[in-house]
C-alpha cells in the first residue's frame, strides 16, 4: 500500500519520521508523525488509504497534513481597506 507524503503544518515541510501501525479490527491505520521534537497521530480508515491509493496510482502527488492543529492561524486579511477617493464621480 503506498502511503501519503506526511506534511508538518508547522515546518511546512514533510515530518522527520513517521511510523503507520494497521489496526485490523478497526478496518484503520494509525500514523504517528514526530517533527519538532513533538509527535501526531491521525487516523486513516481502509476507505481513505484506498483513495489515497487510487490518486498516488493515477500520478497526483498525496500529502496528509500533520500537526496541523498547532498551526498558527493565518492573519486575518484586514477587510476594510478604505480606499477614500473623495468621492469624485469618474463620469
Ligand atoms: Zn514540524
Amino acid at each position: 500500500m503506498p502511503d501519503p507524503i506526511l506534511m508538518c503544518a508547522v515546518c511546512q515541510r514533510p515530518v522527520e519520521r513517521w511510523t503507520a501501525t494497521e489496526y485490523p479490527a478497526q478496518q484503520a491505520r494509525i500514523f504517528t508523525a514526530y517533527c519538532h521534537g513533538e509527535k501526531d497521530t491521525c487516523r486513516l480508515t481502509m476507505w481513505d488509504m484506498v483513495h489515497v491509493r487510487d490518486a498516488i496510482r493515477s500520478g497526483q502527488r498525496v500529502e496528509a497534513v500533520a500537526f496541523a492543529k498547532q498551526a498558527l492561524p493565518a492573519a486575518p486579511l484586514p477587510e476594510t481597506r478604505s480606499e477614500n477617493t473623495g468621492g469624485r464621480g469618474a463620469s
